[in-house]
């Protein structure tokens, strides 16, 4: 088993729990591929993926967006708005509810736009942070 951080990069405070989710490129006992997994904090209330392996991050993360990438803070109407919009999917709203349940007090809820798939989403913005993220075949 490859070393690897099993802390929050939040809190710094232990995961509460580690899953290993899938392997990529056909793991191999002497260190080929690696391992992609999810962990949860609960003193954050977040989840975190990691890629493990050669040439991959070795580290946590909570969002796939990147504070760079935001664009604007939503209001509560825009966020209604969308709630609206996604409530007739059977299964992007559920993912939807659960990306709102993350946000705590002073989270911020952001619009972001990613680089490469060229669409914009949503994330949950925590001290400046993205802290959850949510996105769909097109532009939120
Ligand atoms: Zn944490």
């Amino acid at each position: 088993m490859p070393e690897y951080p099993k802390d929050c990069p939040l809190c710094q405070q232990p995961l509460s729990r580690i899953d290993l989710v899938g392997l990529w490129d056909g793991v191999r006992p002497d260190g080929g591929g690696g391992g992609i997994y999810e962990g949860r904090c609960d003193h954050c209330g977040v989840n975190l993926r990691m890629t493990t392996g050669k040439g991959a991050g070795n580290a946590w993360f909570a969002s796939i967006a990147k504070k760079e990438w935001l664009l604007e803070k939503l209001q509560p109407p825009e966020i209604d708005t969308i709630t609206t919009k996604l409530r007739r999917y059977e299964t992007l709203f559920p993912k939807w509810m659960a990306c709102l349940g993350v946000k705590r007090a002073n989270d911020e809820i952001w619009r972001y736009r990613h680089p490469d798939r060229n669409v914009t989403g949503i994330a949950i913005v925590r001290d400046g942070e993205p802290i959850a993220d949510f996105t769909t075949f097109s532009d939120l």
